[in-house]
């Protein structure tokens, strides 16, 4: 299990979702880690409603403020789908 797969594991994210990215802030005090998230391409998304798996029809970039990493502050970036869903 490698370091991607370790983080992958505790934010509890599963396909597609994968980390695309991750960096830590050292300029701030407390430093800040950043983690990206992002889905595989064409990938189909249940819709909030009813649940069926639907395209995306477009995203969203948003951030959220998560729990402590150690004694950084970690911030995850996504983009978010909205689906078109029949
Ligand atoms: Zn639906």
């Amino acid at each position: 299990m490698d370091g991607n797969q370790i983080l992958l594991l505790g934010l509890g994210i599963e396909p597609p979702w994968k980390l695309v990215d991750q960096r830590l802030d050292t300029d701030k005090q407390p430093h800040e880690l950043h983690l990206e998230v992002k889905a595989e391409r064409g990938a189909k998304y249940a819709c909030p409603v009813c649940g069926r798996e639907c395209p995306a029809h477009d995203f969203q970039e948003k951030t959220w403020w998560h729990l402590n990493f150690f004694q950084h502050h970690c911030y995850i970036h996504a983009s978010v789908p909205r689906v078109k869903c029949p």
